[in-house]
């Protein structure tokens, strides 16, 4: 790869395939896998990672909210897509584009029947979502009755899946809590199946429950940030590959003396002299104040520069005293070294709100050799 002379975030879908096929291989050979490619692909490129996911042979896609889908399918994306948050303001679009809704209340169930109605839809297919646990959207087990004498009195949508999510699947403290996650989406999907007419697909593990409650895969899976590189504990890190680099540039190089201060707020002040050097990348991009004050630090020539002083909204300063470079030189915020679960780490958060947080001004360069 051709070193960046600009903050650039790099995608490898090499490494999505190779993260696609690591996952595969812990799932039995006839369980379908859906990619997660909602808030552009994990903060990546949500075409480039869907139409790669494609060429796999992904069974279904699932975004969060229906602008994500009519994109991918502008771009020419075939495969089913499942919608996670539908929203009855977008029940055109999602019409209009092939997307296929999650269906979590009563409420948003009458709604869209009232749309599938008036455009008569023929068994249009909708997703129902349980709530087992995480309290955030779905049905309850004492809505079945209602939710079925309401389904099996019309044609115009049909249910091809009933999911669920779990709340703590990568720590395994809550095992227990999750096993009753798990327990009551059987209870229900034992009680709601038989009153359906057809039998709909069943899915319930994100990657964590892939890697820890793989038992619980039924027809389907869906997985997010696995397929980006991370597996929520180092074993499985250690066997995934980062998709995305956010590669960058020294822009300038100080010599800042004893006293002096670096950047807004004054808020590093040199106790010895100093060397600095400035990258064109802030918070504007993704990289939030919490990364800064020493709390993150980006790789140049393969050692660590801490972020110095506060992180401004185009740029951050970091320290070089020890690290031999000039301005110019390639400058790794996060990839392989440090990965972004280790960048996060030092701000207190998890991969997935980096990833998801580089802002679109940063250039996607896709790589796929
Ligand atoms: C985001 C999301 C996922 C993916 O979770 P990962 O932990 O990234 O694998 C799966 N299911 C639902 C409902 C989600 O919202």
């Amino acid at each position: 790869m051709a070193k960046a002379g600009e903050t650039v975030l790099e995608i490898d879908l090499l490494a999505l395939e190779h993260n696609y096929k690591f996952l595969k291989s812990r799932l039995d050979q006839e369980t379908k896998f859906l990619g997660v490619v909602k808030a552009f692909a994990y903060g990546s490129d949500s075409v480039a990672v869907a139409r790669k996911l494609e060429v796999l042979g992904v069974d279904y896609l699932a975004v969060a909210y229906v602008s994500e889908g009519v994109a991918l399918r502008e771009a020419g994306v075939k495969t089913p897509i499942l919608v996670l948050h539908t929203l009855p303001i977008s029940f055109d679009d999602l019409i209009v584009h092939n997307l296929e809704p999650n269906i979590y209340s009563p409420k948003i169930l009458n709604q869209f029947l009232e749309v599938a109605k008036q455009k008569n839809l023929n068994k249009y297919p909708i997703h129902l979502k349980f709530n087992t646990g995480l309290n955030r959207l779905g049905f309850v087990a004492d809505e079945i009755d209602a939710l079925t004498e309401i389904l099996n009195n019309q044609d115009k949508i049909e249910v091809v899946s009933i999911f669920s999510h779990l709340a703590a699947s990568e720590d395994l403290n809550e095992s227990e809590f999750t096993e009753k996650q798990i327990s009551t989406f059987q209870n229900i999907t034992n009680i709601l199946l038989p009153k359906l007419k057809r039998r709909p697909m069943l899915h319930l593990l994100n990657t964590s429950g892939i890697i820890n409650y793989a038992k619980s895969q039924y027809d389907m899976v869906r997985s997010g940030i696995g397929l980006y590189g991370f597996g929520n504990e180092s074993a499985i890190d250690a066997e995934l590959k980062p998709v995305a680099t956010l590669k960058t540039v020294i822009s300038q190089i100080h010599v800042i003396q004893e006293g002096e201060s670096i950047g807004y707020n004054r808020a590093y002040k040199a106790k010895e002299a100093v060397i600095t050097a400035t990258l064109p990348v802030g918070h504007a991009d993704g990289i939030g104040r919490q990364y800064g004050n020493g709390k993150a630090h980006v790789t140049i020539n393969g050692q660590k520069a801490p972020i110095v002083g506060n992180v401004c909204m185009d740029m951050i300063m970091v320290n070089v005293s020890e690290i031999e470079c000039k301005e110019g030189d390639e400058v790794i915020v996060f990839g392989e070294n440090p990965t972004a679960e280790e960048f996060a780490s030092g701000a207190k958060t998890i991969s997935y709100e980096i990833l998801t947080g580089i802002s679109q001004r940063v250039t996607r360069l896709v790589v796929d050799n």
